[in-house]
This record gives structure tokens, sequence and C-alpha cells, in this order.
């Protein structure tokens, strides 16, 4: 006989465990089941740690670039990694008593075990079967590498936080959030870092303003940006390193080659077959705009969600509403996946939300009104390693209605989400500007544009 309860979430990642805290504080009685550590991707091989890290950067940059203009003689002797490592870890232990507290409080049942459906309303994990008459499934996802021979010689972001010694020459590969964000916390550290992208610049996608910045920032402070570089091939040699070979005809040689081409959703050996579930060709999920999948009664939520946006906040909204819907009465409850506030934190951080400048022109045409404004940031402007930030805001029609906010610069990923709050409001460039600046700070620029 299975144990049944009203709601089943399978994956305590931060969709999952969102979901299931709000549900059993609405009453529900609540299976949460996790196969590795709680917390997902985010908490044990994403978010937390690589923030942590980039901490650690930062720390490294106020020493060795900015502190001599500040009146500071400072003497770096040693970085030691595996200090960094191991503070970064004990916080992370910190969190996941965190939500062990906070799901025994709401009364959320924990297994620590492989789940997998044998029908679609029954679960097995370690070897017990589990009922429920609604189910989510908020499995994530896991990063991906390349079908090119050799390529098993690199290691991918999870392999990135489970190193335990500082490359001395780096390679990171990939023109996404994550290679961007490792390659520039590796290069602050001290790693001889190159970041090979296939086209003319990383964040190809994000507003052209910010990924030229941040083509610019690389070329001046690093780290090495390889443009037009399409791996071909890896070898390892007897010494550990490793040569990637390039289409163009180019190599490099390495300590470590870090894969960061995207991620895939994780939904093998869950048992989708024993469901009605449907997935694209790609694997994701199929879901309607409430996280319904084509099975009744099951649903999805995160980065395993098939034209979802794969960020920790996105799942832990779409998570919560689904629980308001289903056991707090909230039938219209659904996830706004419209317009959402993203930072990445490259150096200098980005932040960007809302429709980009091409984006606005292919939708509104000469409807579009764009402000600028480039400055160099403060902080780093009373020193000799002077740093700019630049700021855009997209506006459209005669009010001048803001649809899209992007920064690069010191403070970006800070700056964002109150200016989030307005774009959703749908506030105007004359809202913005009635607004008296807060002086001096970079987030001014956004209310005095001319
Ligand atoms: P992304 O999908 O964002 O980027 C990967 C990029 O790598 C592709 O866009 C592509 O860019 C390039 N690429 C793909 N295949 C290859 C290949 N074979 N060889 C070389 N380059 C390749 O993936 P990420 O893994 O960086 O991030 C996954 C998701 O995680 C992101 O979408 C983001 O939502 C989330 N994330 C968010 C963070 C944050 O909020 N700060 C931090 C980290 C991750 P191109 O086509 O230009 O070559």
């Amino acid at each position: 006989m299975a144990q049944h309860f009203d709601y089943i979430c399978l994956g305590a990642g931060s969709g999952g465990i969102a979901s299931a805290n709000r549900a059993a504080m609405r009453g529900a009685k609540v299976l949460l089941i996790e196969a590795k550590q709680v917390g997902g991707t985010c908490v044990n091989v994403g978010c937390v740690p690589k923030k942590v890290m980039w901490y650690g950067a930062h720390v490294a940059e106020a020493m060795q670039l900015y502190a001599k203009d500040y009146g500071f003689d400072v003497t770096v002797n040693n970085f030691d990694w595996n200090t960094l490592v191991a503070s970064r870890e004990a916080y992370i232990k910190r969190i996941h008593a965190g939500y062990d507290r906070g799901l025994a409080g709401n009364g959320v049942t924990l297994i620590n075990g492989f789940g997998r459906f044998v029908d679609n309303r029954t679960l097995e994990v370690n070897g017990e079967r589990y009922s429920a008459n609604h189910i989510l499934i908020a499995t994530g996802g896991a990063p991906t590498i390349p079908n090119i021979p050799g390529s098993e010689h690199g290691i991918d972001s999870d392999g990135f936080f489970a190193l335990r010694e500082q490359p001395k020459r780096v390679a990171v590969v990939g023109a996404g959030y994550i290679a961007v964000e490792l390659a520039g916390v590796l290069h602050a550290l001290g790693s001889d870092t190159h970041l090979l992208v296939r086209k003319h610049s990383p964040l190809r996608d994000f507003d052209p303003m910010l990924n030229q910045a941040l083509v610019d920032a690389m070329a001046e402070e690093g780290p090495t940006l390889h443009t037009y570089s399409v791996p071909k091939s890896v070898e390892k040699h007897a010494d550990g390193s490793l040569t990637l070979f390039l289409e163009n005809g180019e190599s490099l040689t390495v300590d470590c080659l870090i894969w960061a081409i995207g991620r895939a959703p994780a939904t093998d050996n869950i048992g989708l077959e024993n469901t009605e579930v449907t997935r694209d060709a790609k694997g994701y999920i199929i879901t309607d705009e409430q996280q319904n999948t084509n099975d009744p009664g099951i649903y999805c939520v995160g980065d395993i969600m098939a034209g979802g946006v794969e960020l920790t906040p996105v799942a832990v909204k779409a998570g919560r509403l689904l629980s308001e819907r289903l056991f707090n009465g909230m039938t219209e409850a659904r996830m706004d996946y419209s317009a959402i506030p993203t930072v990445v934190f490259s150096h200098p951080p980005i932040g960007t939300m809302g429709l980009t400048e091409p984006q606005a022109r292919e939708q509104y045409g000469d409807q579009v009104k764009v402000y600028t404004s480039t400055f160099t940031s403060m902080y780093t402007a009373v020193t000799a390693h002077r740093q700019a930030c630049q700021m855009k805001l997209v506006c459209v029609g005669g009010n001048e209605r803001v649809v899209g906010i992007h920064g690069i610069g010191f403070g970006m990923d800070e700056i964002l989400q109150g200016f989030g709050v307005a774009l959703k409001m749908g506030a105007t460039k004359a809202d913005f500007d009635a607004v008296v600046a807060i002086h001096p700070t970079g987030a001014e620029e956004f209310v005095t544009m001319r």
C-alpha cells in the first residue's frame, strides 16, 4: 500500500522547496523527495557558491586594483583557494540547516532518495511507494558537455565547485551566464583565464550595449577573450595539462578546461513513461500557463520546464503560486514570465530587464526612444584603475513607457531590483524623472537621463 499525501514534490531545489513549504503552510500534507542535497543547483552548485566566489573576487580586486589609491599599503602574501572554499561550504551547510528547520516547521516530510513515477499518482523511492492527488516535478537541470573527442577531460560548473586547487591556466568555453561568471571569478582570483566563445561576443542575446561593454572591459582588464573559437577536440598530456584544439586551427594548453555551454533538463529515469506527461524535442516538460502538464494532477516548475526561464526566483515564484492555486483557492494564480529582471555577476556586473533595444525596435518600430548614460563609477574614479558604467532605458510610445532597463557597472547587481518594480508597474520616463536622485550613486543616472 502506498502512503498517501495531498502533494508530492519531486526535487528539493528552489522550486520544489518553495512549493512544498507554501502547500504545507496552506494545510496540505506534503512529501518532498530529493536524491541529492536539499537546495538543488542554486544552493549547492549554482547561485550561492558562485556568489561567494564572486565576493572573493571582489576582495581580490579591492586589494590589488583599488586599495593603493585609497591609501592602503597592502601586500598579499598568499591566496588560499581552500580557505575560500571552506568558508563557502560552511555557509552552504548553514543554509541546509535553515531549509531543514523550515521544512520541519511547516510539517513537510522530506525523504532522501531517487523518486520515480510508477504510475501517474504514485512514486517509488528507496523501495517504498507514495501516492498523491497532486504531484510536482521540479527536478531541474544539469550541465552539458560537447560531443567532441576528448571532451570528457574537461569539467562542468559542478566540477568547478568541486575544485580543491586553483587552476593556474584555465579555459572556459561558453558564452552564457555561467561561462562569463566563472571566467571573471577565476581571472580576478589570479588564474590565467581564457574565455572562448563561438561568435563575436559572450551574452549575444543581451542588449548590444551590455555585451559590447563587457567585451571592452575584458579587453582592458581580462580575462582573455577568444572570439570565433569553436572547440574541435581535447588532448590530455602526461603532466595532466590539456590542449584544446579549435576549428580555426588554433590551440590552447591549460591545466583546467571548463565547459559552460548550457544545461539540459533532468528528466531521465524519473519514470515519465509511466505517465502522460509530454516533453519537447530537447526533453523539457511541456506545461500550460498554470504549470499543468498534459497529465492532470502532475505539474512542473523550474529549469526542467519547456519555455521557462532558468532562474531560481522564477522557479520559487512559480512553485509558490502553484501551491496557492492548488491549496488556497487562488484558482487564477499563474506565473508571469514576462519582463523578469536578471543579473549576471560578471566583472563589472550586468543588470537587465525587459526588451533589449533591438527587440523593442522590432516590436515598436520608430515609436522607440532610447536614453543612455556612460560614466566612471565613483568607487574606481578616484583610482588609477577606472571602470566604466553604462546604462540604458528603452522607452516606447508617446508617453515613453519604460520597457527595457539595462546596465553594466559597479553596483548594477543591487540597482536593478527596485527599478524592476517601476517597469512592472508600467512606469514612464516622466515617472522616473519625477523621482529625486540619490546623490552620489550610480543608480541616480536612471532618473536623470537626458
Ligand atoms: P546558457 O544557455 O545561458 O549559455 C550557453 C551558451 O554557450 C549558449 O548560449 C551558446 O552561446 C554557447 N554554446 C552552446 N553550445 C556551445 C558549444 N558547443 N561550444 C561553444 N559554445 C557553445 O547556459 P549557461 O550554462 O551559461 O546557463 C544556464 C542558465 O542558468 C542560464 O540561462 C541562466 O538562466 C541560468 N544562470 C543564471 C545565473 C544568474 O542569474 N546570475 C548564473 C548562472 C546561470 P553562443 O550561441 O553565443 O555561442
